[in-house]
């Protein structure tokens, strides 16, 4: 890969722009679970596909020189990628964990983590103070995600890697929402980001995938060890599908931003909505650290209408997203924590955290953000009526 060229033309130009033997101007898709051994005593660089595939290779090789990395590795899904990162823990070892973190990451550290003896502390990771006071001599991992699900709160990633490194632990970043496009943590002092490629980076709602990448040798040696182990691949196909997303990355995220910054400055304006959260907007809380530390602001925002009965209306009047869990996808996705990625959160927890019954987040996809507008303009036009009609009732 040609480091002098910039990240835009990489996403195009690199190792795997044609293949060596044929030319192809696409990955082949090497669906092979094993693979013949001419000779035992020197046997070839690919035995058995759960320990190396050339498609998979492809990828890995992609997202590695993206991200600024020496290795990368591809699994079955975002969580995948995830928990098998946290293989790298042993018994009593300590997570200081983001506590607004993607609901599937607090499960595993919940629930299944820490019935293997692996502990940790939830705090506010936006607050470096309440960061050091958690560490403790027995923490390995402080694990970052940032922008946050859904209030995008913005956490320092170069100010808690230093705090790590000072303490000897390992800073693991989710960067799904920002992808190598607009942020790279390795760049900043982290030494392992992780992906649900499932998002932006496949960017096409077909298909679910995870990556991890880290620039440490010896990380490396252990999560090639980690991903044979346990096992939890991407299949090539699947690799193949990441790949060709891979490529429009930088233009849908360019293109889903601007119409997000726009669609965040409407509903802003707007009497209906309580609140509209977006990293874009310089009063956003963190927006210098997040300005500082990426290239851009995304393409999710969330915002809050008065209640779930708001939130009613305007999901039945409203045509152009889908209504869905899942975001980074060609399409606008609208989904609503409450019901949704947060319903397994007790109420309390959930309220504490500003997910209350009024909040939704948008995705915005690639649609005209006119068009968009113009659908939201509708269905906040319905809840106002439905409102004025409800307080003509109950006169
Ligand atoms: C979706 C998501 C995950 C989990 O990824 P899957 O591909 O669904 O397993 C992890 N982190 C974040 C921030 C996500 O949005």
């Amino acid at each position: 890969m040609t480091e002098s060229h910039s990240f835009q033309t990489r996403l195009l130009h690199n190792n795997h722009k044609f293949d060596s033997q044929t030319g192809a101007v696409s990955v082949p898709i090497q669906q092979a679970s094993t693979f013949h051994q001419a000779d035992f005593d020197n046997p070839g660089v690919y035995d058995y596909s759960r320990s190396g595939n050339p498609t998979r290779d492809a990828l890995e090789e992609t997202i590695a020189g993206l991200e600024g990395g020496s290795r990368g590795f591809a699994f079955a899904s975002g969580m995948a990628a995830i928990s098998t990162s946290f293989m790298l823990l042993s018994k009593e070892d300590h997570v200081v964990i983001s506590e607004d973190v993607y609901g599937g990451t607090f499960r595993m550290i919940h629930d299944v983590l820490y019935r293997f003896g692996i502990d940790h502390t939830f705090v506010n990771m936006t607050d470096l103070h309440e960061v050091a006071t958690a560490i403790q001599p027995n923490t390995k991992v402080l694990y970052i995600e940032t922008p946050s699900n859904p209030l995008l709160n913005i956490t320092d990633i170069q100010a808690v890697s230093k705090l790590a490194k000072a303490n000897g632990c390992l800073t693991f970043v989710d960067n799904t929402f920002m992808t190598p496009a607009l942020q790279r943590p390795l760049e900043l002092g982290a030494d392992l980001v992780l992906h649900s490629a499932t998002k932006f980076i496949a960017g096409h709602s077909d298909v679910v995938a995870g990556l991890a990448v880290t620039n440490h040798p010896e990380l490396s040696e252990q999560l090639s060890f980690l991903q044979n182990s346990f096992g939890s691949i991407l299949g090539a196909h699947d690799c193949w599908l990441v790949l060709r997303g891979l490529k429009t990355l930088d233009c849908r995220l360019k293109q889903s931003s601007e119409s997000a910054y726009k669609v965040a400055t409407y509903l802003h304006g707007h009497p209906q909505v309580e609140e509209v959260y977006y990293p874009g907007f310089s009063t956003h809380p963190g927006a210098s650290t997040h300005a500082y530390q990426s290239s851009g602001s995304g393409a999710v925002l969330s915002f809050r209408l008065k209640d779930e009965a708001e939130v009613r209306s305007f999901s039945q009047k409203i045509e152009l997203p889908v209504f869905a869990v899942s975001l980074g996808a060609v399409e606008s996705i609208l989904s609503y924590p409450a019901k949704m990625s947060h319903a397994a959160m007790p109420e309390k927890e959930r309220l504490k955290r500003g997910i209350t019954d009024g909040l939704l987040r948008l995705s915005v996809g690639l649609e005209n953000p006119d068009d968009l507008i113009k659908d939201f303009e509708t269905g906040l036009a319905y809840v106002k009526a439905r409102n004025n009609l409800s307080s003509v009732q109950s006169v």
